[in-house]
């Protein structure tokens, strides 16, 4: 499926939405204050999307999760791993991308690390902000 299908979203000030949001593309929520923006994409989406998440744990660690109610919506199909990033300032520097300020670039440093035949010991080797991984010719910063 190449969209996520959402049908009778009734979460908050929500009035049964159903909508297609596409797959590989940016998606972008507009609309006046009280709208159902956040509604739709931080109460429905990604609380569904975190529920799924929590599902997968063993009921031990369930128990220990903060409890989400389950967003009100009819259905909703498609959802994939999800990245949630709050709306505070985003405090980066030349070295930020999308991955470090998410912590995901430390997870796909630790794969490079463990699997497959890693040609480097250590994680920090995988990274180019680490100078045991960074491009020697423009250190790190991907100018060239
Ligand atoms: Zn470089």
């Amino acid at each position: 499926m190449d969209s996520l299908r959402i049908t009778g979203a009734r979460t908050n000030n929500l009035r049964d939405v159903s909508l297609d949001v596409p797959k590989k593309l940016l998606t972008v929520f507009t609309g006046v204050s009280g709208s159902g923006k956040s509604s739709l994409v931080l109460d429905t989406i990604a609380a569904e999307a975190q529920r799924l998440v929590n599902d997968s744990y063993s009921t031990f660690i369930r128990s220990r999760l903060p409890q989400m109610p389950a967003p009100d919506v009819q259905s909703m199909d498609g959802l994939t791993f999800t990245v949630l990033i709050d709306q505070r300032r985003f405090t980066g520097n030349a070295r930020s991308t999308v991955a470090t300020a998410t912590d995901l670039a430390s997870l796909v440093r630790l794969v490079f690390s463990r699997v497959g035949e890693p040609s480097a010991g250590y994680s920090p080797a995988y990274s180019f902000n680490d100078p045991s991984g960074m491009c020697p010719t423009c250190e790190g910063l991907g100018t060239v």
